[in-house]
């Protein structure tokens, strides 16, 4: 069993705890909080080791009641890998102790790049990770770009991607957020972000991004424009994404029209916290006009980088290759709607 801290217990955190105690070959040693809130609670009700990240918080836990299990330098001592899902920045911050214990590290999407030994992506660059210390798994959009760009480059080649992003201004529980009434060119100018990310995973890409922030919590939108090095009819891009296990073309009759229903429908199904670990394309916008391909596709930016953080404890420990990685994720949560 490959024993698993969690630092940084909030949004990512505790789904990817989640998702790592339901995976046969993991066990999640302990995760590790900064504050005595509702997520520290429900780690002691889940029964996950908690273990405080400050070590002058620690009375704030004991006036809470909330009992601990150690400091975090004890929790990365005792783990085979490190999922660090703090805020931004703070990662990097973390990167010596996990170094000081030679302990391989997970960071998320909101690190630099630039102290990691690579940029991650379970479909696109998996074995890239073999053996690293420090891998970065990419945000939930380049992570929705990613998964669709590797199947349209193995199969037919791009020239060229053209992507306008339309981003929730917040999470649901991301109170101090964004906007509440407008519509704002974010960032204003060109490139957003969003495209030389993708390119850490895809160096050679041609990739041009737009971003738009939208007061809304539920999804980001895409809306993608692809040219391919080929013409494909409409029909065998779908058939080609459909074939994609991360990937959820959504029927027609489903008649799910907006981010609104598909969380509705992830709430239907059972999903836990209604997380949607797809990228959903919407089956009917698949066009294509000669070489360029269109669609739009939705991206549920709490949870889809949940199965990539999974499968990137395994690429760091070799302990399967992409494909077997993939199929036992992808099982182990129940993925596939
Ligand atoms: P969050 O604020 O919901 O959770 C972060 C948690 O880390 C909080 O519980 C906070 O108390 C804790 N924390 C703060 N400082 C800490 C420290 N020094 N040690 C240990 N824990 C500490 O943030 P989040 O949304 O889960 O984002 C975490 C990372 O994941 C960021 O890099 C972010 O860019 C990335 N990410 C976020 C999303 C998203 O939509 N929320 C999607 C993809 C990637």
């Amino acid at each position: 069993m490959l024993r698993v801290g969690i630092n940084g217990y909030g949004t990512i955190g505790k789904r990817v705890a989640d998702a790592v105690r339901a995976q046969p070959d993991m066990e999640v040693v302990g995760v590790a909080k900064t504050r005595p809130n509702f997520e520290a609670e429900q780690a002691v009700e889940k029964d996950f080791p908690l273990y405080a990240a400050v070590e002058d918080r620690v009375e704030l836990f004991d006036e809470a009641g909330i009992e601990l299990a150690g400091m975090v330098e004890e929790l990365v001592e005792a783990s085979d890998v490190v999922v660090d899902a703090c805020p931004s920045g703070i990662g990097e911050q973390n990167s010596e102790m996990y170094d000081e214990y030679d302990t391989p590290a997970l960071y998320q999407g909101g690190e630099s790049a630039d102290f990691v030994d690579t940029s991650f992506n379970a479909r696109s660059n998996f074995s890239d990770a073999n053996g690293a210390d420090h891998v970065r798994v990419v945000s939930c959009n380049t992570t929705g770009l990613s998964r669709l760009v590797a199947p349209l480059r193995e199969e037919y080649g791009v020239e060229k991607v053209r992507t306008t992003l339309v981003r929730r201004g917040g999470d649901p529980a991301q109170t101090g957020r964004g906007p509440i009434n407008d519509i704002v060119p974010n960032p204003v100018t060109l490139p957003s972000h969003h495209g030389p990310d993708v390119k850490t995973i895809f160096p050679d890409l041609d990739i041009d991004t737009l971003g738009l922030k939208v007061p809304a919590t539920l999804m980001h939108m895409h809306s993608v424009n692809v040219t391919l090095d080929a013409e494909p009819d409409a029909d065998e891009v779908r058939e080609l994404l459909e074939g994609e296990s991360r990937l959820f073309v959504i029927p027609e009759h489903f008649d799910i029209d907006g981010a609104g229903k598909l969380k509705e429908y992830a709430q239907d199904v059972g999903r836990p916290r209604a997380d949607i670990w797809e990228n959903c394309v919407w089956g009917e916008s698949i066009t294509t006009e000669g070489d360029d391909l269109y669609l739009f596709q939705a991206i549920h930016q709490e949870s889809d980088v949940v199965p990539e953080n999974v499968d990137a404890i395994r690429a760091v420990t070799n302990s399967a290759d992409a494909e077997e990685s993939i199929r036992t994720t992808n099982e182990s949560l129940g993925m596939g709607i």
